[in-house]
Formats: structure tokens, C-alpha cells, sequence
């Protein structure tokens, strides 16, 4: 199972420690989440990637409409693409 937590810039940028401690803090912050992943073993590195999410302000004119990824696009991880599509 690959976990990880799509945020706010303004959130990220509190970030002190490491990647590992700071995706560790975020998934505590959230009892629900952190219920069913204290016990997780990690198996593999915290990898931290930005830049991916972009919402335009107009979806559509006269003629025109924007779907899916044209209008907006979250993030590549977590399948909300394929839905807004
Ligand atoms: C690496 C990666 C992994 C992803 N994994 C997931 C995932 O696991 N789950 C998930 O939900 N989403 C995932 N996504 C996102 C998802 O693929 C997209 O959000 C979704 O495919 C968007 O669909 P779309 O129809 O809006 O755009 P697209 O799928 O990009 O379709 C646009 C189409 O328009 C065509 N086109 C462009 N310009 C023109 C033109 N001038 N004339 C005619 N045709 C044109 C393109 O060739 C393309 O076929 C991932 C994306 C990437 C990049």
C-alpha cells in the first residue's frame, strides 16, 4: 500500500524536520488516519513532490467547455483524475 498526504502549500511550509517526521506529524494530526497506520511498517523512502495541482477560473464560455484535466487537475496519486474526467 503507498501512502502520502496531498496539501496546502501554506501547510508545507511549516515543515521543520525531515520528510519522514513531517509525513509521520500529518498522519498523527488525523486521528482517523492515524488509527489504521500506527502499527504501519514503512518499506520503503518518503519521496515529497509539488507543483502537480492547477484549477483554471473559467470552465466554460459561449462554444466551449472545459473537462477534466483541461479544467483542473489535483494530484496523479490518489485517482481523483480520472473522476473529475
Ligand atoms: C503518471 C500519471 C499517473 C496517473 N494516475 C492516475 C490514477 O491512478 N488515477 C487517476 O484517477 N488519475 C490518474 N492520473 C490522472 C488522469 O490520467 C487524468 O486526470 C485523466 O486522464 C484526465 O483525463 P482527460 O480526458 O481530462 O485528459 P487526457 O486523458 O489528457 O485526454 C486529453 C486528450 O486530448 C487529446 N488532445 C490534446 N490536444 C488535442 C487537440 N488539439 N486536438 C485533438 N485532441 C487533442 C490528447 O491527445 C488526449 O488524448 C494520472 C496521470 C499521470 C500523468
Amino acid at each position: 500500500m503507498s501512502v502520502g498526504a496531498v496539501c496546502f502549500p501554506e501547510y508545507l511550509k511549516t515543515r521543520s524536520g525531515d520528510n519522514e517526521a513531517f509525513l509521520m506529524q500529518t498522519l498523527r494530526d488525523t486521528p482517523s488516519v492515524w488509527a489504521r497506520m500506527e502499527q504501519a511498517e514503512r518499506i520503503a523512502p518518503v519521496h515529497a513532490t509539488g507543483n502537480y495541482s492547477y484549477t483554471c477560473t473559467r470552465m466554460h464560455g459561449p462554444g466551449w467547455v472545459m473537462a477534466g484535466d483541461a479544467f483542473a487537475f489535483i494530484d496523479p496519486v490518489f485517482s481523483s483524475g480520472v473522476y473529475p474526467a
